[in-house]
């Protein structure tokens, strides 16, 4: 064999498990038919983060009024925009190429596709090895009726090129992380944005009340947000395309005109093309592959990780799972046994959870406490001059185990690594309001949270 592993697909999955396969002394090769760094870095978690924070200097520099600082009018050199955020872009995918060379990792170029169990077309060359880990990530699920051109209609690969001028009008179809983060950053630039979303509330797998509370404060931001619409399809006319929208619950139809439509709807497997058939890698009807907690596949030494293997699709989890097949292979007793997997819609505010919901708590039958404590009372949310949000701490009344942690909160993804920690560790709401922290900090609103569920929050009324 060539390799003791061979990694396909080099996104945030693969590579963790290239390099914690290499630490462990594998010979490990990883195939690769893009850039290094998967969508993530290329063109998911990263660029969009860098146009947020663009957006959010435009937001906070109006803001700053309130206080009594009032600048210039602002200037939008769009190419060095797209610059930068490119740039930071070639600096993270050539730090994950300097650790492959640092790891002594392989880096084969070109598309990946089973001759056999063991045998892997790369290219124009053939690789064999004792194991392989499918790393091949996902890809915009279509919707018929809007087929993508990345002009007038993109997808969130078209969306992150920044177009000059910027849209006058547009319409954002999905409003889980993607559809919101884009009408966040397009509103900052001047866009009028609409949102619509075919469920009954944003950000559907979110907590009620926090989707609620996001809602609330994008609307203040001039964000138009219609839940239980669904878009139809569009005519092109010279004034821009004539959108069929339509009310899910009484069927009502009417047309609005958009610059721009982002279809933002979710994201399929990238499992078709790889010949898993020939190799008997079961896939289920939506294209994901079957995996165990040792993120082995039906075929016990090919292994599976990251969006491929399912839902959420998050890099972090595609990162733990690629830690966890790795160690699997090099022998080490590994599995992926996690209580909660964080997740962040990274608007302003951000919404950032983990564990359950109140209802999949209610759900799951256990007896459900609540404790919230609103950013209006945080110092520290007022001398930042953003107060919209609340944390929300859900708990078992039995046990006092903490179940879940919803916030709605500026930095929400930065307060959200005590909440993982104490879900993890198997705290219990007194263990977090036992805790000092320090003040005046926004994680005193998790603090307060906890205090809120036993009715002892010192800021609450
Ligand atoms: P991918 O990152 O999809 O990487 C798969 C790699 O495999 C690709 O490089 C591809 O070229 C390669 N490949 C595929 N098939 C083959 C083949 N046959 N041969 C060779 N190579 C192949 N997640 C977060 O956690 N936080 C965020 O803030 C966030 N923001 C996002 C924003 C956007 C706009 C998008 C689209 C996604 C975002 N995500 C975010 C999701 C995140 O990008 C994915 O969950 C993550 O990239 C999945 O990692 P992966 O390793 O499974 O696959």
């Amino acid at each position: 064999m060539d390799y003791d592993l061979l990694v396909i697909g080099a996104g945030p999955g693969g590579y963790h498990a290239a390099i914690r396969a290499a630490q462990l002394g594998l010979k490990t090769a990883v195939a690769e038919m893009g850039n290094v760094g998967g969508v993530c870095l290329n063109i998911g978690c990263i660029p969009t983060k860098a146009l947020l924070h663009a957006g959010e200097e435009i937001r906070s520099s109006k803001h700053a009024s309130d206080f009594g600082l009032t600048f210039g009018e602002m200037r939008l050199d769009i190419a060095k925009l797209n610059g930068w955020k490119d740039g930071i872009v070639k600096k993270l995918t050539g730090g994950v190429s300097t650790l492959f060379k640092a790891n002594k990792i392989t880096h084969l170029v070109g598309r990946a596709r089973f001759v056999d169990a063991h045998t892997v077309q790369v290219g124009d060359q053939k690789v064999t090895a004792k194991n392989i880990i499918i790393a091949t990530g996902s890809e915009p699920a279509a919707l018929p009726a809007f087929p993508v051109d990345q002009q007038a209609i993109v997808d969130s690969t078209g969306a992150l090129v920044v177009p000059d001028p910027v849209p006058g009008r547009m319409l954002a179809i999905g409003a889980g992380a993607i559809g919101l983060e884009f009408a966040q950053v397009y509103n900052n630039l001047g866009t009028r944005v609409k949102v619509i979303e075919f469920a009954p509330q944003i950000v559907p797998a979110a907590d009620a009340d926090a989707s609620k509370e996001l809602a609330k404060s994008l609307k203040k931001q001039g964000i138009e947000i219609e839940v239980a619409t669904k878009a139809n399809g569009f005519e092109r006319k010279s004034d821009g395309l004539h959108v069929e929208l339509e009310d899910v619950k009484t069927g009502q139809k009417r047309i609005e005109v958009f610059d721009r439509v982002l279809v933002a709807v979710g994201r399929r497997p990238r499992s078709a093309d790889l010949g898993l058939e020939a190799v008997g890698v079961k896939v289920s009807e939506r294209g994901f592959i079957g995996v165990n907690k040792q993120m082995q596949t039906s075929v016990p030494h090919i292994y599976a990780i990251g969006d491929v293997v399912g839902n959420p699709m998050l890099a972090h989890k595609a990162m733990k799972e690629g830690l966890v097949a790795a160690e699997v292979i090099a022998g080490k007793k590994s599995e992926m046994d996690v209580v909660g997997i964080p997740s962040v819609v990274y608007t302003t505010p951000e919404l950032a959870s983990v564990g359950l919901t109140e209802a999949e708590a209610k759900e799951r039958g256990f007896k459900v406490k609540i404790g919230n404590f609103p950013l209006s009372a945080s110092g520290r949310a007022m001398t930042l001059g953003d107060t919209d949000g609340f944390v929300k701490m859900v708990a078992d009344a039995d046990s006092d185990l903490l179940l879940g942690v919803h916030i709605v909160a500026p930095h929400g993804s930065d307060l959200l690594g005590e909440a993982g920690l104490a879900l993890e560790m198997a705290a219990t709401v007194t263990d977090v309001a036992l805790t000092i922290h320090a003040h005046p900090t926004l994680a005193e609103s998790i603090l307060e949270a906890a205090e809120n569920v036993h009715k002892q929050a010192i800021h609450i009324l």
